[in-house]
């Protein structure tokens, strides 16, 4: 059953993601070659508690960490640990916090150092994947224009969209009704209401869409050992179209 929010609900929703989009947008700063992605979690808990908040991932089905951390063929659920993030590599953040019983979640993929020009494409064409999804977010719409707009701008440019995860309504838990794949056709699935609100992340990748799980039994990879790239807002649908709740100017980023 899928959710529909109150207004005071989505004051309270609003709050939570303008504050994990200011977490987010503060991780991103701190990534640069040789700063491990432990770090960039410890960073990311400590002012996720400051802010009077809880970090959604940390213990969520027994996950260990505040932020997932995937770097270059990891797509998402990654570890963070004691690697160096180097030159080269491209390394997704996701993130959730819980503020007064509400949740946020956002993600990005941020290239560290200097980053060869088609992962930085890769990067690039999945947010845009994500701002078409964002556009589809009206009432009266379908579940299946969201998909589309992902599947079809991503194959357009010769990546693939993972099939194994998928987008989720989110509220008072992380992840509710309905599932969001990043696939599928226009005009079906269930229709759009205001009130619903989604988390909406694309994943996609640079060769086959298959992925494999670690033996960690989180860390998510490309089959093929390709690059992947993922990025992901909250957003509320209203009368008036989406209104991304995660959605951060940089200038406002940092903390003061
Ligand atoms: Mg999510």
């Amino acid at each position: 059953m899928i959710i529909g929010k109150s207004k005071r609900e989505l004051d309270k929703m609003r709050a939570s993601g303008r504050l994990v989009g200011q977490v987010l947008a503060h991780l991103r700063t701190l990534v640069e070659p040789g700063i491990t992605t432990m770090e960039v979690d410890r960073a990311a808990e400590k002012m996720i508690r400051d802010a009077g908040a809880l970090p959604t991932f940390k213990g969520y089905n027994g996950f260990p960490y505040s932020i997932c951390a995937s770097v270059n063929e990891q797509i998402v659920h990654g570890f963070p640990s004691n690697y160096k993030l180097k030159d080269g590599d491209i390394f997704s953040i996701d993130v959730g916090v819980t503020l007064e019983g509400f949740v946020g979640d956002t993600a990005t993929t941020v290239p560290v150092g200097k980053v060869s020009e088609d992962r930085l494409k890769l990067i690039r064409v999945t947010q845009e994947c994500l701002e078409r999804a964002i556009e589809q977010c009206r009432p009266g719409k379908h579940l299946g224009d969201i998909g589309w707009a992902v599947q079809e701008h991503a194959e357009a440019n010769g990546y693939s969209v993972v099939r194994d995860y998928v987008g989720h309504g989110i509220g008072r838990r992380m992840h509710e009704d309905p599932q969001i794949p990043n696939y599928g056709r226009p005009g079906l699935g269930p229709k759009i209401k205001s009130g619903y609100v989604f988390a909406v992340e694309p994943m996609v990748n640079l060769g086959t869409h298959h992925t494999k799980v670690l033996s960690d039994g989180w860390t998510v990879i490309t089959m093929d050992g390709q690059p992947s790239a993922h990025v992901e807002h909250t957003i509320a649908i209203t009368d008036d179209g989406p209104e991304v709740l995660t959605l951060v100017r940089e200038a406002s980023a940092v903390p003061a």
